[in-house]
């Protein structure tokens, strides 16, 4: 840019095409500036009504320092609960945090139009050859492939009930019948919390089961016989590598491989996606690689086969790890951020014999752990 706002060379500008209007879009958006050689627009689908509203949890690190500013609700301490035991973790570096969908999209909307990007109707077919285009519309989801799905309740109760300095990650003292399931609860104050009934299974239940789960473990575990409802969300995350949403476009966001499969966390993920793609984009080409590393999706892989044979096994292993590691480790771990030695503890900390065999039917079924879409996830 020239010292009057003008480019030097209006040739050079590239306009590029961001098909649907939700998080990677618009996270993406906010940092137009950020991506002087390119000109924006955002095509929105016509969604019939308001977004639905929820909440992203994620860990702070640096590169999330704007996201970690918009959060509502953070912690430096968090559990991991079983029937017989709990492991309480504490990190020095890297909280939790809870920040509303809503809060996220409105501060990208305002940046990104402070910008000058561009929005529109959604076309059915990219309908300009001169465009480069990228879609954020989901990826296509395969019969039997292991889903995260889950109800969250906001709940608001009379007395004193959560312990608002520790988050809950997973508790697994909720009915195990239909495959591993686990409460996350986030406390807000000592009478608000987000609690979410999670399950890890190839398929959805019933509302009525998560509600009850919540319920019960709402009156056994905290004693609450009544509470207010102030907000429901509900969620099916798919857990692995997937074909894009248009094999023609290619993809960015939860459709460009942003979700991790182990855990359905995407947001931080998306993050990462988005500046690697900015840092890329001052060499020549803007292009929206999965922030995956091979190896952590080979791990993740190996972890879903055992979670979905044996998800009997998935109390003990998730407590093992976190036994096994600092609250700052098992953030970095869960963020993608692990270093070898980081991983060995991981794998040291798991039963040996269980993920041998797990490792091995991977290895069949996914010869040359391309870790594609494919039948490595299914
Ligand atoms: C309830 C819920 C809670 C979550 N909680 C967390 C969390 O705590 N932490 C975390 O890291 N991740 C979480 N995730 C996962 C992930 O962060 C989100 O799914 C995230 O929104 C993915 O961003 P995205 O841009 O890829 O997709 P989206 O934000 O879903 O955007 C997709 C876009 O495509 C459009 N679209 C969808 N279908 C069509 C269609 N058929 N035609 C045209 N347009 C279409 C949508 O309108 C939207 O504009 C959660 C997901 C859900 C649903």
């Amino acid at each position: 840019m020239s010292s009057d706002g003008s480019t030097s060379s209006e040739e050079a500008i590239r306009p590029v095409g961001v098909f649907g209007d939700g998080c990677a879009a618009l996270s993406l958006a906010a940092r137009a500036r950020d991506l002087p050689g390119y000109s924006l627009t955002i095509y929105q689908p016509d969604s019939g009504g308001p977004e639905k509203d929820h909440i992203w949890g994620f860990w702070g690190t640096p590169h999330l320092d704007r996201a970690a500013r918009l959060a509502f609700a953070r912690w430096q301490k968090w559990q991991l609960v079983s029937q017989d035991r709990a492991v309480v973790m504490t990190a020095e570096a890297r909280p939790y945090h809870a920040l509303r969908r809503s809060d996220w999209i409105a501060d990208c909307r305002r940046a990104a139009t402070s910008a000058g990007v561009g929005f529109a109707p959604m076309p059915p077919r990219p309908n300009d050859p001169a465009t480069i285009w990228f879609d954020s519309r989901p990826p296509v989801v395969p019969d039997g492939m292991m889903l995260q799905h889950f109800v969250g309740l906001e709940v608001q109760t009379d007395s004193e009930t959560f312990t608002p300095d520790t988050a809950t990650l997973m508790d697994f003292r909720v009915d195990q019948s239909r495959g591993m399931h686990f409460i996350y609860l986030l406390p807000f104050s000592p009478t608000e919390a987000l609690v979410e009934s999670t399950l890890f299974t190839p398929r959805r239940a019933p509302d009525q089961f998560y509600l009850d789960a919540i319920d019960g473990y709402l009156k056994t575990h905290l004693g609450v016989d009544t509470y207010k409802v102030t907000h429901q969300e509900r969620g099916v995350i798919p857990l692995g590598m997937m074909d894009r949403h248009d094999p023609e476009i290619a993809g960015i966001g939860g459709n460009g491989g942003a979700i991790r499969p182990s855990s359905g966390y995407a947001f931080a993920f998306i993050q990462k996606q988005i500046d690697r793609a900015i840092a890329g984009a001052s060499h020549g080409s803007l292009h929206f690689a999965k922030p995956h590393q091979r190896v952590d999706l080979w791990m993740d892989a190996v972890l879903l086969r055992v979670l979905r044979h044996q998800p009997e096994t998935a109390p003990d292993l998730f407590l093992r790890m976190a036994s096994a590691l600092t609250g700052d480790q098992f953030a970095r771990f869960l963020s993608g951020e692990a270093d070898w030695s980081l991983r060995l503890k991981v794998i040291m900390a798991m039963p040996k014999r269980m993920f041998v065999k797990a490792a091995m039917r991977l290895l069949l079924a996914s010869p040359g752990l391309t870790m594609k879409a494919g039948r490595a996830w299914r």
